[in-house]
């Protein structure tokens, strides 16, 4: 009697642990890493990869068997299984969240699994009536869903009919997955090598003749015995008829093959450069300390070379057969680095995130785990989940950035901290760079949990900007602003221009206005869904949600009082560059915000716009400020500092220290010092001062004085919880009793429960408690009281309904 094996199945749905199924005998070849499908509750399928194999029969329910492997090999390596665990552990998420995460999605499937008829059935085993209606119907459907299938029989369970007609391999199921990635195919030419006198048989044809001499020669200079259809006829300014001729004429022939979507990044002219003294220094010091330590904090100023340095540390991985992944908080920032990196890596590089087709991510995806051929990755947070299998180094380029965090569903992972896990399931080091570190991550380097390395030059002995605070209250009060804009501010802009540099402006907010407010009542366009004021979009006309999207026609009377004295309010970036042009009638002003770039190659075309001086003035929100290097930048404006200083938050002054300094360090990146104006109602704010004089040390040691008396991180964990529904009540409810179960255990170290500053989105209430865990506590045991704590509040009766989002180490 042979033992029955057992798999647990990673599903893509939020339930916190694997389901249990048996493998049946046929599928003795299942390994860990599989793709399977599987049935779920009475009718539902799904697809879901085998996590582990034992033989411990589940306790509490009886295993359903796995209807079919999808994989001749695993998928998913065992690293990247640790990397999976230690996140859904990490972060308080289910395997199923981090799978759904971590796979690109041509390689999940769907519920809507569809079944097809695979050969015809002249000599048919003995069927039932519902097999044969089920393969009747695939006669006239090509294919067919579960749900359809359901229907026609009449019944939900549809599991034993499906099951026979697949064990009799009459049809097959989920063609619809195989079938999501394409390969990409393209036709190519070979000449046939017979010692024809094609001169001679093409003397009527002088056309034809010199398309078969460019091909020759083509073929000879590129040796290469294939030349692509396309390739050859632009190349040759000939036609396809002319080719289809000589293929009719047997000179050529026509072969069809499937060829990768993934375009070299042209290798130009190599460059080379060598490194200053201060960042070979920095180097040796890095690599010294990696010898040692797992992760080092590079801690440069703005434009003192970090990239440079870290290329020759890339180098030298790579030439020890290593794979190197560098991480970059935004896709704005692939498009220029990967232009730099390839001058240096030529084809051993890819670039991997979000807004690349379904079908190119499976690409990389396959080349990362089969091949060698790239060597480095540079990507957003997503490409921690490609199949590395040689990691050596992981770079994590501006490690400040809050975007690093994922920040609105589950998991609620911060590829920064999960970067450093992977590297350590590799074997492999990490570089986290940045000019601006965030304090998390300089104490650690303070108290030698990292290795710290600093530049504290610009490249070139190039000094950094100069810094003019302007105070717009004063300028104000004297009625001397012109709008948004100082006159220093205007006045310095016209001399940039006049020197032909260019201008950046800083301005945190996208669309036209923040607000359209009733000048009689006060009445304010606010969303419907959400407790927050609607943004007006000029160039759309319309009112928007920034919370849910929520979009009106703009309003011409209050809804209030009735009066049509509407007034528009406040600073976006679209109202900058609208009210900016008057003042530079002949300049080209370009925006850079979330709006200006949803097409997928729109960031790409106004940073390039912008490098090649096609554009004068960029105005952009902090998507500007993150580590792009522009070349004739003299002066840099921040709108309004305020507005990030006041934010109501722990961190809002080491943000507005890190965004300020960031876009500051936009200017004068080559040959001459460049100039920034920060425009600001609190001109003697600390935080402005260490801006001014670039201190951050004076910046961090202030906060540290802050975080350590008030607990804040470093000084303690925080994990904060979301309570949301439908009603106000209940809200306060559930997140009260919960609040009071967690303070019998946590006593003072927990705040709340508090509505956070847009207390509604999308018609769900919010309130938020935040647990902070001292040095000394448990944090997994905590996060384990936490849960059990959550599931006891929703198992009581009117709270049921009620979610409760954790987020461990909130940005
Ligand atoms: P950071 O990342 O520290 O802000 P960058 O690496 O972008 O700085 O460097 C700033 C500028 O100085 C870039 O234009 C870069 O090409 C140039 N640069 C830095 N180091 C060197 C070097 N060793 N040789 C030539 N150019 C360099
Ligand atoms: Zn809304
Ligand atoms: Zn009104």
């Amino acid at each position: 009697m042979s033992i029955v094996k057992y798999a647990d199945v990673i599903l893509p749905i939020p339930l916190r642990s694997v389901f249990t199924y048996e493998v049946p005998n046929s599928l003795d070849s299942l390994t860990c890493g599989m793709r399977v499908i599987v049935p779920f509750g009475s009718k539902k399928i799904y697809t879901g990869i085998v996590y582990c194999i034992h033989d411990t029969e589940p306790q509490t329910y009886r295993a359903k068997p796995i209807f079919e492997v999808l994989d001749l090999e695993a998928i998913i390596s065992p690293k990247q299984f640790d990397l999976w665990s230690w996140i859904a552990d990490y972060y308080c998420a289910s395997l199923g969240d981090v799978m759904n995460a971590a796979l690109p999605s041509a390689l999940k499937l769907s519920s809507q699994t569809k079944i097809h008829k695979i050969r015809s059935h002249e000599e048919l085993p003995q069927l039932k009536e519902k097999e044969k209606l089920v393969l009747k119907a695939l006669e006239q459907h090509s294919e067919l869903s579960f749900d359809e299938v359901s229907k026609l029989l009449g019944q939900k369970s549809i599991f034993p009919v499906i099951n026979t007609l697949i064990a009799y391999k009459l049809i097959g199921s989920y063609e619809q997955v195989s079938e999501k990635y394409k390969p990409k195919r393209e036709r190519f030419v070979t000449i046939v090598q017979a010692s024809q006198d094609f001169q001679k048989m093409l003397s009527k044809a002088p056309k034809q003749w010199a398309l078969v001499q460019y091909f020759i020669q083509q073929s000879k200079e590129s040796n290469n015995q294939m030349i692509g259809v396309q390739q050859l006829i632009k190349g040759a300014y000939s036609s396809y008829n002319c080719l289809n001729r000589l293929v009719k004429k047997g000179v050529f022939e026509l072969h069809e093959m499937a060829v990768s979507r993934l375009s070299d990044f042209d290798l130009k002219e190599q460059t080379t450069f060598e490194l200053s003294d201060k960042q070979k220094t920095a180097l040796s010091q890095i690599k010294t300390a990696l010898k040692k330590q797992s992760v080092a904090l590079f801690h440069g100023v703005t434009s003192s070379g970090k990239t440079e340095v870290l290329v020759e540390l890339i180098k030298e991985v790579i030439n020890e057969g290593r794979q190197v992944l560098y991480l970059v908080p935004e896709i704005a920032l692939t498009t220029q680095l990967i232009r730099r990196l390839s001058q240096y890596f030529g084809d051993k590089i890819t670039v991997y995130h979000s807004r690349f087709s379904v079908n190119e991510r499976v690409e990389i995806w396959n080349e990362v785990k089969n091949t060698n051929r790239f060597s480095l990755i540079l990507g957003t947070r997503s490409s921690l989940f490609l199949p590395f299998n040689e990691l050596g180094l992981i770079i994590v380029d501006e490690e400040h950035e809050i975007t690093f965090k994922q920040q609105y569903s589950s998991p609620k992972y911060n590829a920064r901290d999960t970067a450093i896990k992977y590297a350590q399931i590799h074997n492999a080091k990490v570089v986290l760079a940045s000019a601006t570190p965030s304090i998390e991550s300089y104490y650690n380097a303070q108290t030698e949990k990292y290795a710290l390395v600093e530049l504290t030059e610009r490249y070139g002995g190039l000094k950094l900007p100069e810094i003019e605070v302007v105070d717009i209250k004063y300028l104000a009060h004297r009625k001397l602003m012109k709008g948004a804009f100082s006159p220093n501010l205007l006045s310095e802009i016209s001399l940039a221009l006049e020197k032909q540099k260019q201008v950046i402006l800083f301005q945190n907010r996208r669309g036209f206005a923040p607000q359209s407010t009733c000048k009689t009542c006060s009445w304010t366009a606010s969303c419907k869904s959400c407790d927050v004021s609607l943004t007006f979009h000029k160039s759309q006309n319309v009112l928007k949600c920034h919370y849910c999207g929520y979009t009106e026609s703009i309003v011409k009377k209050c809804k209030s009082c009735g009066s049509f004295e509407l007034e528009i309010k406040g600073y976006g970036t679209e109202k900058l560059e609208e009210e900016l042009q008057p003042f530079f009638p002949n300049s080209c002003i370009s925006r850079l915000d979330l709006d200006s770039t949803r097409r997928k190659n729109a960031y790409g075309k106004i940073i390039t716009d912008f490098e090649n001086g096609q554009i004068d003035i960029l105005v952009g929100t902090q998507m500007i400020t993150k580590g792009l290097d522009f070349k004739n930048v003299s002066l840099v404006g921040i709108m309004n500092a305020d507005g990030l200083l006041n934010f109501p938050d722990f961190r809002s002054f080491e943000r507005s220290f890190q965004l300020m300094t960031q876009v500051a360090g936009r200017a004068g990146r080559k040959d001459k010092q460049g100039k920034v104006l920060i425009q600001t109602y609190s001109p003697d704010h600390d935080i402005i001062h260490s801006v001014q004089s670039n201190d951050y040390l004076c910046m961090y040691d202030a906060q540290m004085v802050e975080r350590k008396h008030f607990t804040y991180p470093p000084f303690c964990k925080l994990i904060s919880i979301s309570v949301k529904h439908r009603d106000m009540d209940t809200v306060s409810q559930a997140a009260r009793v919960l609040a009071l179960h967690l303070r019998s255990t946590f006593l003072n170290q927990v705040l709340g429960p508090e509505y956070p500053p847009v207390a509604r989105i999308k018609n769900r209430y919010i309130k938020n408690i935040l647990v902070k865990i001292v040095p000394g506590i448990s944090l997994s045991k905590s996060k384990h009281l936490l849960m059990k704590l959550i599931e006891r509040v929703k198992q009581t009766k009117p709270f049921s309904g009620v979610r409760f989002d954790i987020d461990v180490d909130p940005l």
